[in-house]
């Protein structure tokens, strides 16, 4: 009978998720009608309300819960130009929360961070900054990503370049640790000591993707230039040829804003007090649209709980949907949720977070539970195989420290389980990148990920019984020699930003 019921309704979400699919139109909303999530920022407010409105179109009850405040900052225009020795418009853009220039350009040329013996030389070289912009990243000896190298090249020539790339890498990190100063305050005391900007390039080892996190400068602005674009300047330094750049940023601070999750709820008939919960950070870096960090998660979990409402919906335990705010600092918006609602933490069935990427989840393990071999095993049973292709399961598993808000979870005692992804080089070529967009989304995955999500919210949900939450005894540290700890719970930042 059971059987029955479960197979028809698993039959029914594929069916939906195929032939219904929300996926696309939402992720064109998300990315390209909203745009970047950083966390202060009015698209973040605007993808809050924008979810709100979504779930509650499909009949499900969301609210924004309020959990902190951050500093509040909205990208512009930034345009940034060599001038000299000939025009070229360059690939860049400014960092994250980077002070804007005053409504105006800067025209200046560029030095680069010098390398000097020690600290004394470096505060006597510091005085050359003045009026110029500070190139203070090396310069990438290739813009080709190692496989292209593995590819076409000698294997002689792919040695040596490695060879050489490592050697100028410690190089460059000796040249900072000489001014006897860390990276946050080096780009200080450039900047007190008159420089005019800096420039920096944070390569992400594949062709045309950079890195864009957050300034450190607090009045003057810090761009990042693309590969080839940044090599191309320090090269026409270096060569002593004096190149200048005009650098516009346009950025607005908004002052402190008030910061959310947004969590969607469908009520339990048998066990209300009971919660299976899905979740995905909805924050994101914004050097480009945060698509697959973490739109794709965000999709996932959406799409699944829409099919949820649809085909399942007098749920016997309460299903719940977190977009977590501010996970790209440090979980906030997952470790505020758990110290707010202990009375939810305390009754979760299970948390599934997906967090790395758009590919097909191909592991799921045990997160050191003791028995969640058992009932994960037995979730699983129900998904058809071509929806668990190449997924490998790890039991017991080890419980997650940090990296995504799953973690946060875990530390409070629920059994909460990452959902990963294949690769799709979301390191090199996504993951915090200029390049992290819509184009990037692979569909067909994300439909199996929504499609195994609900099937496994499904089945947690009309357990029988309570998911087990015995830890395993964690094996000793290797490098301590003392017996392995379970993560603790932290505190999230609830003032953020301000300094
Ligand atoms: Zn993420």
């Amino acid at each position: 009978m059971s059987q029955t019921k479960d197979s028809l309704l698993v039959a029914a979400i594929i069916k939906e998720a195929t032939e219904n699919s929300q996926l696309e139109n939402l992720a064109n909303e998300l990315m390209n009608g909203i745009g970047p999530r950083l966390v202060g920022s009015t698209k973040m407010q605007q993808a809050h309300d924008w979810a709100m409105a979504n779930y509650s179109s499909w009949g499900i009850t969301a609210r924004n819960e309020k959990w902190g405040e951050w500093r509040g900052w909205e990208r512009g225009i930034s345009h940034i130009d060599m001038v000299a020795p000939w025009v070229k418009t360059l690939e860049g853009t400014q960092l994250a929360w980077s002070p804007n220039t005053g409504g105006k350009a800067i025209n200046a040329g560029l030095i680069i961070l010098a390398d000097v013996a020690d600290s004394l030389a470096f505060q006597q070289w510091l005085p050359n900054v003045k009026g110029k912009f500070v190139m203070i990243s090396m310069k990438q000896p290739t813009g080709r990503p190692d496989y292209n190298w593995e590819e076409f090249g000698t294997k002689e020539s792919f040695e040596k370049m490695k060879k050489d790339r490592t050697a100028q890498t410690d190089a460059w990190r000796k040249r900072i640790t000489k001014t006897g100063l860390t990276n946050t305050n080096l780009i200080l005391a450039l900047e007190k000591s008159g420089a005019v900007g800096i420039v920096a390039s944070n390569w992400s080892a594949g062709f045309g993707v950079n890195k864009i996190f957050d300034a450190k400068t607090k009045k003057i602005p810090t761009v990042d230039i693309a590969l080839e674009d940044y090599g191309l300047l320090y090269r026409l330094v270096e060569s002593g040829k004096n190149p200048t750049i005009s650098v516009r940023a346009d950025s607005k601070e908004l002052g402190m804003m008030p910061t959310y999750n947004t969590v969607a709820e469908m009520k339990g008939t048998e066990k209300p007090d009971e919660y299976v919960m899905m979740s995905a950070h909805f924050d994101s870096w914004d050097g480009a649209t945060g698509a697959t960090d973490n739109g794709t998660g965000t999709l996932v979990m959406m799409e699944a709980m829409r099919i949820l409402k649809k085909l399942y919906p007098n749920p016997k335990r309460t299903i719940l949907v977190g977009h977590w705010g501010s996970e790209e600092q440090g979980l906030n918006g997952s470790r505020a949720f758990v110290e707010d609602h202990p009375d939810i933490i305390n009754n979760m069935q299970a948390l599934f977070n997906q967090d790395n990427g758009t590919g097909r989840v191909v592991t799921l393990g045990g997160a050191g539970f003791l028995h969640s071999y058992e009932y994960l095993s037995r979730w699983l049973a129900k998904v058809p195989a071509n929806y668990k292709q190449a997924l490998e399961t790890r039991f017991p598993g080890s419980p997650a420290g940090g990296g995504s808000d799953n973690a946060s979870f875990v530390a409070a005692g629920v059994p909460a389980f990452s959902l990963s992804s294949n690769s799709w080089l979301y390191g090199s070529y996504t993951w915090h990148t200029n390049r992290d967009t819509y184009d990037k989304i692979v569909f067909d995955d994300v439909r199996n990920n929504a499609i195994l999500t609900a099937i496994l919210v499904y089945m947690a949900c009309e357990d029988a019984s309570k998911a087990s939450r015995d830890k395993i005894v964690l094996p000793i540290n290797t490098r301590t020699g003392e017996p392995g700890k379970w993560p603790e719970k932290r505190s999230p930042t609830r003032k953020g930003g301000a300094d």
